[in-house]
């Protein structure tokens, strides 16, 4: 039987009042595991209603006192993280050694927040003009939202709670309604670290919720992360009504490969980076530009093999490659291999017909590798989101180049070679926001700061890093003298 969940909602589980409800799969078998609840906007309004009552308290906490909050936190998801990953592999569909990683990636992002008093100290100057102070402080903002994508259903919500909290806000997390149950292990372990309750609050949902969200008044900030076009919506509607807003979008990561890369390693690179996770990572390398035939032979003829060869099982068994998130997307993703042949790209492994033993009813896909396709195509311009790589021919570096900066994505990009003076042209001269060279997914780490470019990212500001404790404050300037008496002043004052 399906086992119901919960809204979590000022320290307590709530299953809301909207009557609706969503089904969550076990991906590996087909079979539905959970039902979610997906809030009304009145639900929304108990969330934010929480938050905003918990803001004060939580403001003047010291953030000494909200660190060592953030201390405890960190311990107890080290001591959990193998049970965390179970969670997210129960309803993702990742494999389990994949799921620990993105826990120990999100784990990060709370030993960042731990150092928040140094993050906060502000900046001081003496003296501006003559017994005149100046200092800047980073202020709480007080609500802040985020909206959260099913493909990390740990690492992406911790990208932003942990800063927003430790900067003094209170949060309230909507996230994916494919794999919710990670957000409310979460939720649990922040109540046993002893953060107050309605700091941090779970709205499970879909357009309902997040719309709900967006046009709360008393919700100052909103980070969302997703595909593009929702990304794109969130930002207009956040934006005009007022709130600051990050919303990080879709990818189409390219590597490139140069001639003189060793190719043994780009193949074990796109090996990891293309199948990892099926494929449905935000930061997968779902293209590769191969500068030369030689170089395409090379690859293609090392790669088909290891592709065809894949492991691919039930997450929980931990091979290499587990199944797509739902029926729907896998049936999305499969739909993208038949326009490729159709668009005349040449499929040298065809992985539609995997089936798992034992297993008939999961959601899996096998690894499918495309040779010989071209920009004009629709698998290379559209984001596919599956274990599907795309490998382009082209002449020489200023075309591989072209190609990259022309794509409307910018999130990550790679490039292979061994030539510093072509590696450094590249990472100087490509639109993207994260580069790689020699590494193919080049996730900053979390005291930098994450995000993309061009349509990968709409807002100012990336995630966690120094822009995350920017995003999540604002700065006041306080100016300030002493003066034993002071005569009217009718012009403006300057530095004197
Ligand atoms: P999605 O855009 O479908 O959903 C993201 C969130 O938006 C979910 O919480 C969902 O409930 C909500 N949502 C969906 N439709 C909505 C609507 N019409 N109105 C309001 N809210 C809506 O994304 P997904 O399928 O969960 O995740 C995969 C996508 O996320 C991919 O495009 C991937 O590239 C992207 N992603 C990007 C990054 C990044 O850092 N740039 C990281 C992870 C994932």
């Amino acid at each position: 039987m399906p086992h119901p969940l919960h809204h979590y909602i000022n320290g307590q589980k709530t299953s809301g009042d909207s009557g609706r409800f969503g089904d969550v799969f076990d991906p590996a078998t087909g079979k539905v595991s959970a039902q979610v609840p997906l809030a009304s906007p009145d639900d929304v309004r108990l969330a934010v209603d929480a938050a905003s009552a918990a803001f004060p308290a939580w403001a003047e906490t010291t953030p000494l006192n909200r660190a060592r909050v953030m201390f405890r936190f960190k311990e107890l998801l080290e001591r959990h993280a193998g049970d965390l990953a179970r969670v997210i592999t129960a309803e993702h569909g990742k494999v389990l050694s994949d799921a620990r990683g993105e826990v120990t990636r999100g784990l990060e992002v709370v030993e960042f927040a731990c150092g928040i008093p140094h993050l906060l100290k502000g900046e001081h100057s003496m003296n501006v003009g003559r017994d005149v102070d100046s200092w800047s402080e980073y202020a709480p903002l007080g609500v802040a939202a985020g909206i959260t994508p099913f493909n990390f259903p740990a690492m992406v919500p911790l990208w932003m709670f942990p800063v927003a909290i430790a900067c003094g806000n209170t949060f309230v997390l909507k996230p994916s309604e494919r794999d919710p149950s990670a957000s409310l292990f979460l939720a649990d372990l922040l109540k046993q670290a002893g953060l107050p309750d309605g700091v941090f609050n779970v709205v499970h949902g879909d357009k309902a919720a997040v719309d709900a969200l967006l046009d709360e008044p008393r919700v100052q900030a909103v980070s969302f992360v997703g595909s593009t076009p929702i990304a794109e919506y969130i930002y207009a509607r956040g934006s005009a009504a007022g709130k600051r807003v990050q919303a990080l979008g879709g990818a189409k990561n390219h590597m490139v490969v140069l001639p003189d890369a060793d190719i043994d390693g780009a193949v074990s690179a796109l090996l990891g980076a293309g199948y990892g996770s099926a494929g449905e990572r935000c930061m997968a390398i779902s293209v590769a530009v191969c500068v030369g035939d030689t170089t395409a032979d090379a690859l293609i003829e090392k790669l088909a093999p290891k592709v065809t060869a894949l492991k691919i099982g039930p997450g929980c068994d931990d091979p290499e490659m587990g199944p797509l998130v739902t029926a729907a997307h896998r049936d999305k993703v499969r739909g993208y291999v038949d326009l490729g042949i159709s668009e005349g790209a040449e499929l040298v492994v065809d992985g539609r017909a995997c089936a798992v033993e034992g297993h008939q009813d999961g959601f899996f896909l096998g690894g499918c590798l495309f040779d010989r396709v071209t920009a004009d195509m629709r698998i290379y311009r559209e984001e596919i989101f599956g274990p599907v790589l795309c490998v382009l021919r082209v002449a020489d570096f200023e075309t591989a180049l072209k190609l990259v900066n022309e794509h409307e994505y910018g999130n990550g990009t790679a490039v292979f070679t061994r030539d510093g003076g072509a590696a450094r042209e590249f990472a100087h001269r490509v639109q993207a926001g994260m580069v790689g060279i020699n590494v193919p997914i080049p996730v900053p780490m979390a005291f930098h700061s994450f995000g993309g470019w061009k349509r990968s990212l709409f807002g100012p500001l990336h995630v966690h890093g120094p822009d995350g404790v920017r995003f999540y404050t604002r700065l006041k300037t306080v100016t300030a003298r002493w003066p034993d008496t002071h005569a009217a002043e009718f012009v403006m004052p300057t530095m004197k």
